[in-house]
């Protein structure tokens, strides 16, 4: 935990850190990445046993989707930083005879990171790479509800950075975030819940710090009838029980065609015990709920509607086996709040405008995915349904691709990262117009006299 005095002094440490210029050479930037993938690797072997302590993440699981993400990205920021620094040369109007314009990419000074727990290394760091490329400092404030990666990462980040560069601070977000935020960072990267994103918010404020919220919501997932169910049923499962349901953007529910309805439930059965096999209590490659009061709400949800497989739990070791719920209604509680757990609700539609309205019901989701063979309905849902982003024919993988945006939309959240995007989160288009001496054209100039008729001529 972090004094009032101790946030101050590291907060003005960084700020003369910052105000150096050190941060901002290409570089000294590259180097940071390098030396930081270099620690990751280096760490390889304690990261993954505390993604396992913390959630029983399998190290396939715990590897892809949290280290081998990372040297992904950052070998792709690598590839692409120096021109991404270089100022972007745009057109000028011709008002503006004889000048030229350049968008240049700022630093925005000092950030802070805050992550939750269910990807608790990822998503820490994946924001981090941004601010780094971007010539940023950074606090990193890793959730306390995954401590024995906290605990790496601490580690970790001590022995590769000065604290007056990046710095860990660990302890219950509750305190430690308030504290830091007395003081005005230049941007704040959330990601987490949406009751304590609205708090983020609020605490930005008074220093009209911009924020950028990677909150949560009711991803849905459409079954369409023309499609190769046996594959789509794979791909849910897989999507949905990866890491035990708890990911940011798991299909929460699926909306399936009623003509396919008890073939998609079929194959989803089949798909869970071919991942698991018929007891996933003792499969070594499924994950565990985070904590008792997470474990609590999940279980909570498995006494709506029907079973129709799994349901088994074990309080003792925050199991909760992947389950197929049918029979719900909408104004059930599994069906208002973010399920983020390993319980798949199923509800049947006729046609495609009602399943587009009962999603158009729900705040808009972090993401949509869709399974059809069918162009329009592809299409329908994406111009109809305001989302994060998505896939079609898959789930979660959108994510993997540094080309694209990722972040939500309304409740889902504010903002976007990875690839490029986190570059110009993490940093100020500045734009510049330059106007050669050589000539001064004397139009705007007043006595205006008749010089509106040039005027509307050259506008
Ligand atoms: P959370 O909001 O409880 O905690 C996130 C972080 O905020 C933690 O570091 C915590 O210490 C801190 N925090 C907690 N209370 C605080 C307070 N009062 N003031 C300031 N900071 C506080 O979220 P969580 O339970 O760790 O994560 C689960 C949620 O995160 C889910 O809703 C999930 O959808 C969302 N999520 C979103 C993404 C995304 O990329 N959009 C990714 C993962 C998780």
């Amino acid at each position: 935990m972090i004094s009032q005095t101790q946030a101050g002094q590291l907060y003005e440490a960084q700020k003369a850190y910052f105000d150096s210029g050190a941060t901002l050479p290409f570089s000294f930037r590259k180097t940071q990445l390098k030396r930081l993938k270099k620690a990751i690797e280096k760490h390889e072997t304690r990261i993954l046993d505390a993604l396992h302590k913390d959630l029983h993440k399998h190290p396939m699981e715990a590897y892809s989707s949290e280290v081998g993400f990372l040297y992904e990205e950052i070998a792709y920021i690598l590839d692409n930083l120096k021109a991404w620094m270089e100022p972007q040369v745009v057109t000028s109007p011709l008002v503006t005879y004889p000048s030229s314009s350049r968008i240049y990419r700022q630093p925005l000074g000092l950030t802070l990171i805050i992550a939750p727990w269910n990807y608790p290394f990822m998503l820490l760091l994946s924001p981090l790479l941004g601010a780094i490329a971007g010539g940023n400092c950074a606090i990193l404030k890793p959730s306390e509800l995954a401590p024995a990666t906290a605990d790496v990462i601490y580690d970790l980040i001590k022995e590769t950075f000065d604290p007056k560069y990046i710095a860990v601070v660990e302890g219950d977000g509750g305190v430690v975030i308030p504290t830091l935020m007395t003081y005005r960072f230049d941007h704040v990267f959330f990601t987490g819940s949406i009751p304590v994103g609205k708090k983020i918010m609020e605490m930005a404020v008074p220093h009209l710090t911009p924020v950028t919220l990677e909150l949560g919501g009711k991803s849905p997932c459409v079954v369409d009838e023309k499609v190769n169910i046996k594959v789509a049923a794979k791909r849910i499962a897989w999507g949905k029980f990866w890491n035990a349901g708890q990911t940011c953007v798991a299909p929460d529910y699926i909306l399936v065609h009623q003509k396919v309805k008890a073939e998609l439930e079929d194959a989803l059965k089949e798909a869970i015990i071919s991942f698991f096999g018929e007891n996933p209590a003792a499969s070594t490659d499924y994950a565990r709920m985070i904590n008792d009061r997470r474990f609590d709400t999940v279980a909570s949800y498995l006494s709506q509607g029907h079973i129709i497989h799994g349901g088994q739990t074990d309080k003792a070791t925050r199991y909760i086996a992947p389950t197929l719920l049918t029979d719900v209604e909408w104004d059930d509680p599994v069906m208002q709040d973010e399920i983020f757990g390993p319980v798949l609700p199923i509800l049947p539609y006729t046609d495609l405008p009602q399943a587009i309205q009962a999603i158009r019901k729900l705040p808009y989701p972090l993401a949509l995915y869709v399974f059809t063979n069918s162009k329009k309905t592809e299409r329908a849902l994406i111009d109809q349904v305001r989302f994060g982003g998505g896939c079609v024919n898959n789930a979660l993988v959108h994510l993997t691709n540094p080309e694209l945006p990722f972040g939500g939309a309304g409740y889902s959240g504010m903002g976007q990262y990875h690839g490029k995007y986190s570059f110009d989160t993490f940093t100020h288009p500045k734009g510049m117009l330059k106007t050669g001496t050589w000539l001064d054209v004397p139009t705007k100039y007043p006595p205006f006299g008749n010089k509106l008729k040039l005027l509307k001529k050259i506008m």
